[in-house]
């Protein structure tokens, strides 16, 4: 019985060409990318697409300056050809930004060398659509930025990367676009022990999270694409592994515009620590982070702590005198493990950011475990580890095509698209908030309420979402509870109030559509804000 997730087609009658252990960027690239050329794909996924470190990423597509410190010139070329196509691809949801680079006298990184960084930066992505960086004199610097500390100021660079305002967003298009090719993508499943056959990996065995019921899946191929969790998918029936996984913790605040806040993303150094420090203006909001802390725990418990939160907003305060900012101003904190390769001995910000593809043979083949990869390069670790599949399954290679394709939200005319939503009855800001969100795909959203008129009320004032939001991702973008609708498909989560006070009337909406009845709805509102501690506010120091 298929209780949860995608509920069109019997996995476990079924047997697959891949099955993909994990549901955020790398997983449903991977996914799209092999569903795209011919593989029969499944993914399986525990919680929900994007559950996991992609949701507590700082959300810039970047080429990592900071990997020009350890010389390794391919990850950063790769990682400015990748943004790049990002913002191609994905225009609706990845967007160029300008950050700035301010030069200090107490940088411990001399100022030529940000400058020789910079040339290279440029050099490195020689076919970028955006601009070049530019070198700021203090002066300039100041009428940029009037916020800044001036003590020992020199002056600045400014350069573009990408922002991924939405990561979640960016995954369940991957993930309506897998699907699209025929992938099954299944949520609320909790991969446990391998299926071991003849020596072989030949499938895997997971629990439904809802029923508890345990279920077999096989595949030819099987990928642990589950990103910090790599090392804790079998907890029964396989061998002993090497650990693959040394992951580094990392949070970030989130705070109102403030005094003397900057208009670009701030990249500076810390004067405690000489680490790298980013203010960043992301959805009429600011982001400060991050840490980088060595953490060997589960990374669903991955929260900020109040020594990293006195640590950022001790940060913030020193670059920006006049903003003040104290434990009252932080709206909510989030935290993430990066699936950073196992490294003992190498300092956090030394450990390599490129990406592996582990193979389990002897003890297992069958079963290759992808370890580390960024957001921004999810797409060349998806080709890679698709390349490496067809050659495993011993099959004639079938072209990559992720690079040329668009998302499905990013073609549209947003002139024609806002006439035609308003003219549908929807009012100016949920027209724009559609598009800002959908893309493209804003048209099928409002014709959720073509003959269910119900769906055109606003259900959160302060975003302008509309009931069809919902039902759309209830129907269309594989959202199974309130949380994954809040979290990860309205994003209502990150507004003021995480639309916690209009939580029950949503899932009386959705109760009335989809079945849930009064007690179901209740529990889904509860199960939400249990949720909402990954986004809470250290109490100690608050
Ligand atoms: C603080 C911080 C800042 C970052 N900033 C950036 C940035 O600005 N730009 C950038 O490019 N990258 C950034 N990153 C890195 C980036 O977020 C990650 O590298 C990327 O999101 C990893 O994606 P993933 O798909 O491998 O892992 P995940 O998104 O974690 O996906 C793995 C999935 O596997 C699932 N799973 C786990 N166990 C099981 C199981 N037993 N059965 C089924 N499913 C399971 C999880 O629920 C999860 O959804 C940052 C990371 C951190 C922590």
């Amino acid at each position: 019985m298929l209780t949860n997730g995608i509920r069109d087609g019997n996995a476990s009658a079924a047997s697959f060409d891949l099955v993909i252990i994990g549901a955020g960027i790398n997983g449903l690239g991977i996914a799209r990318d092999a569903a795209q050329r011919g593989l029969k794909v499944i993914v399986l996924e525990k919680d929900d697409i994007c559950g996991g470190v992609s949701a507590w990423s700082g959300r810039l597509a970047h080429g990592g300056l900071r990997y020009l410190e350890h010389r390794d010139f391919a990850l950063v070329r790769e990682s400015l050809r990748e943004r790049e196509r990002m913002i191609q691809l994905a225009p609706h949801l990845v967007k160029p930004l300008r950050l700035l680079m301010p030069f200090y006298s107490h940088n411990r990184r001399p100022v030529w060398l940000i400058r020789l960084g910079m040339i290279l930066y440029d050099v490195l992505s020689f076919d970028k659509r955006t601009g070049g960086h530019e070198i700021l004199n203090t002066e300039a610097t100041r009428r940029r930025f009037a916020g800044i500390a001036p003590q020992g100021l020199g002056g600045a660079a400014v350069f573009t990367e990408g922002q991924v305002e939405y990561a979640e967003r960016l995954c369940v298009e991957l993930a309506v676009a897998a699907a699209a090719d025929g992938a099954l993508i299944r949520t609320k499943v909790r991969v446990e022990e391998p299926v071991l056959e003849a020596g072989r990996v030949a499938g895997v065995r997971y629990r439904d999270t809802a029923s508890g019921e345990m279920q077999e899946v096989r595949g030819s191929l099987v990928l642990n694409v589950a990103g910090p969790w790599i090392d804790r998918i079998f907890q029964r029936g396989a061998p002993p592994q090497p650990r693959l996984n040394g992951g580094t913790k990392g949070s970030h605040l989130i705070v109102d515009p403030f005094p003397g806040a900057p208009q670009d993303v701030v990249y500076y150094e810390s004067k405690t620590d000489g680490r790298l420090v980013l203010v960043i203006p992301w959805a009429g909001r600011y982001m400060i982070g991050t840490t980088d802390l060595r953490f060997d725990e589960d990374p669903d418990g991955a929260r900020c702590s109040a020594a990293e939160m006195n640590y950022l907003l001790n940060e913030v305060n020193q670059l920006i005198p006049e903003a003040k900012l104290s434990p009252r101003d932080v709206l909510y904190t989030f935290s993430g493990v990066r699936p950073l390769p196992y490294a003992p001995g190498v300092v956090e910000a030394k450990i390599p950011r490129s990406h592996v593809l582990h193979d389990h043979a002897p003890d297992m083949p069958g079963l290759v475990t992808v370890v580390g990869g960024k957001l921004t390069t999810y797409r060349q670790l998806a080709e890679d580890a698709v390349d490496d599949a067809f050659r495993r399954l011993g099959r004639g290679k079938v072209a990559c095509m992720t690079a040329k394709l668009p998302f499905p939200g990013a073609q549209f005319d947003a002139a024609e698209l806002r006439r035609e939503l308003t003219g549908g009855g929807l009012s100016q800001r949920s027209a724009e908030r559609l598009i800002a969100l959908y893309g493209g795909r804003a048209r099928a959203v409002a014709a959720e309420a073509r003959n269910d008129k119900g769906l055109l009320q606003v259900i959160h004032e302060g975003s302008g979402a509309i009931g069809a939001e919902l039902a759309f991702a209830l129907r269309h973008e594989f959202a199974v509870t309130l949380a994954d609708v809040l979290a990860r498909r309205l994003l209502l989560a990150f507004e003021p109030g995480h639309a916690l006070a209009e939580a029950p009337a949503m899932a009386a909406l959705i109760g009335a559509r989809f079945g849930w009845d009064p007690q179901r709805q209740s529990a889904e509102v509860e199960s939400y804000k249990a949720w909402l501690s990954h986004l809470a506010v250290p109490q100690e120091a608050a």
